[in-house]
Formats: C-alpha cells, sequence, structure tokens
C-alpha cells in the first residue's frame, strides 16, 4: 500500500495510462495506485527480463478451449529484454509476499456484507472491526483506501443500527406482500385465473380438431383426385389453402401454448417468494443465505438514506411505495 500510495503522489500514471500516452491517446489522468496493480508486478517475472511461454494450450487443433499448465511444464527464457527488477530483488520480494500471505486477520461475518455498495462512487461499503466500545461501522472502502486523494466521502454509519432497522424493513414488506396476496385470493379467488387457464386449454384443443378435419378434407380430395372426380388444377388450389389455413391454426397452437406455460412459471416464481417468506419470518436470526435470496444490494447515501433493491419485482415494487411514502429509510442512531 505504502508503494502503491508513493507512486499515486508521484504522479507516475498507473498501466492503463501509461499504455494511452503510448498509443498518443492524450491522457491527463494519472489514476491512483492499487496494492493488486503493485502485487501483480512484484509477482510479474516478466520484469525480471524472462519470457514465459506455453502457460497454456489448446486442448485440441479444432478446439477453441484452453487449459492450464503445470509450472514445471512453461517455457521460460531468461533475459529476452531489459529487466527493471533485478532477479534478486524478484526473489526477495517472492519470499516477503509469500511470508505475509494469510497472516491477514480473518474478517467478520456480517449479515449484510458484499451487498452494501456506496451510493456515490459505486464501490464496496466496508465492515469495520468492532472498536474499544463494541462499535460496528461500515465505511466506504474507496474513501478508506484512497480518501487522502479526494476520492469519495465517509459515508460512515453504524453497523448494527443499520442492521437492526433493515431487517425491521424487510420484515414489514414481507408482511405486506403477504397481506396484499390475501387480499387478492380473497377478491379473485384465483378462480377466475384456473377458468382462464381452461379456457385456452379448450381453444387450444378445438384448434387441434379443426386442424384434423382440414387434413381429412385433404385426403378426400386426393382420393378425388385420383377417381378423376376432380382436375390436377382444383386438386393443387384447394390442397394449397388448406394447408396455408393449417399451417395458421399450428401457429395459434404455438402462440396459446406459451401463454400457459408463461403463467406457470409465473406461479413457479411467486411459490418460490411466499416460502420464502415463511421462512424468513418465522426465523429469529435470519442467515446470510436468505438475505442474498431477497436483496439485491443496498445502497448507501452520504447522508445516511438507504435504498434498497429486491430480487423479487412484487417486493421492489412495494418498497417503491414504502419508501416514497416515508421518505426512504434513514439510518437513525444516536
Ligand atoms: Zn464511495
Amino acid at each position: 500500500m505504502q508503494i502503491a500510495d508513493y507512486l499515486s503522489e508521484k504522479k507516475i500514471p498507473i498501466p492503463s495510462d501509461y499504455n494511452k500516452r503510448k498509443r498518443g491517446t492524450k491522457s491527463l489522468t494519472y489514476g491512483l495506485w492499487q496494492q493488486s496493480t503493485i502485487r501483480f508486478i512484484l509477482s510479474n517475472e516478466i520484469y525480471t527480463g524472462t519470457v514465459i511461454q506455453g502457460k497454456r494450450k489448446k486442448v485440441s487443433f479444432k478446439s477453441k478451449k484452453f487449459i492450464n499448465l503445470p509450472e514445471e511444464d512453461w517455457v521460460k527464457v531468461e533475459n529476452m529484454h531489459e529487466a527493471i527488477i533485478s532477479k534478486e530483488d524478484f526473489e526477495k520480494v517472492k519470499k516477503v509476499i509469500k511470508s505475509t500471505k494469510g497472516s491477514r486477520v480473518v474478517q467478520n461475518d456480517y449479515l449484510f456484507k458484499g451487498l452494501l455498495r456506496c451510493y456515490d462512487c459505486g464501490g464496496y461499503i466496508g465492515i469495520r472491526s468492532p472498536d474499544k466500545n463494541g462499535n460496528i461501522y461500515g465505511r466506504c472502502q474507496r474513501y478508506g483506501r484512497f480518501g487522502k486523494f479526494d476520492v469519495c466521502s465517509p459515508h460512515n454509519f453504524n453497523y448494527q443500527v443499520f442492521e437492526e432497522q433493515i431487517l425491521k424493513v424487510l420484515r414489514e414488506v414481507c408482511k405486506e406482500y403477504t397481506d396484499m396476496k390475501k387480499l387478492e385470493e380473497i377478491a379473485k379467488q384465483s378462480k377466475s385465473k384456473q377458468s382462464e387457464k381452461f379456457n385456452i386449454k379448450k381453444q387450444i384443443d378445438s384448434f387441434k380438431e379443426t386442424i384434423e378435419k382440414e387434413t381429412r378434407k385433404l385426403e378426400v380430395m386426393y382420393d378425388d383426385r385420383l377417381a378423376g372426380i376432380i382436375t390436377l388444377d382444383e386438386y393443387m388450389k384447394n390442397a394449397n389453402r388448406i394447408k396455408e389455413t393449417v399451417k395458421g391454426y399450428e401457429q395459434n397452437i404455438k402462440e396459446l401454448e406459451q401463454e400457459i406455460s408463461g403463467e406457470e412459471d409465473k406461479t413457479k416464481d411467486e411459490n418460490r417468494l411466499d416460502n420464502l417468506i415463511e421462512e424468513f419470518l418465522s426465523m429469529e436470526k435470519p442467515s446470510k443465505e436468505i438475505i442474498r435470496e431477497f436483496i439485491e444490494k443496498i445502497e448507501i447515501h452520504s447522508d445516511k438514506q438507504v435504498d434498497v433493491y429486491f430480487n423479487f419485482k412484487p417486493l421492489q415494487e412495494l418498497n417503491n411505495n414504502f419508501s416514497v411514502a416515508k421518505k426512504k429509510y434513514e439510518i437513525k442512531s444516536a
């Protein structure tokens, strides 16, 4: 991180900017160096002048798929170009990187971890370890990392208060959904939907019957033609007309069948949501998995306003009404 910040302060262009300049594109930005870029450079042997080939190979000459080969099969050619890192330094750094690997403290697993985004910069909201008073705070990760270079703003908030309030909101939205569904069912008694489906099926059957009738007509006409009762010209004209009619009916059937199966998909989705809500409402402490099923993401504004995005359309619609009426959620904390 220190190396990255040193380069950022010195306004050394990051690789993508450097490439732009080389290609002649005028780039006035310098960008901010990421730790991962430094790590990549420090662990990439190409900077020592060595060229590595044959890391991957095609599965077969017909296939476009590649497989990765083990390191001992790579072809390494040293001193292919000017080195910017000496071999000794490279090996030293390799050891340092190896020794720090895995020494990071394991992060706590919070219920909403990974779902929180900064509304302003689109980056992740990081959840920090408890402070000495046991308080847990969320903060924009980009601000945390690059705030000193004027990137974004803190978006600080008390995570515990947030979690409690969002769970309450989630519960309210779920309850509202179940209430709404109950009302809907009483109103419709879901009979009309059933009868609608029944009517479509009946329609399909009648179309099928018509097709059969038309096909039989064609057979009779064929016999008539063989017996010389009608001319070839008459036969062809009528046969074509019948074939067109049959095609039309077949198309109608296809469309109706799609309509029914679309309805069935919708009910499947609804059933999944119903089960999920039932499970969620029965849980005292919901699991991370179930939260992920419900929520796509949560955006945090700098004034602590919170926008919740649901994975299910009906919940999202309810939530929209909800948040408009209540002027969006806010993390109220003491
Ligand atoms: Zn941010």
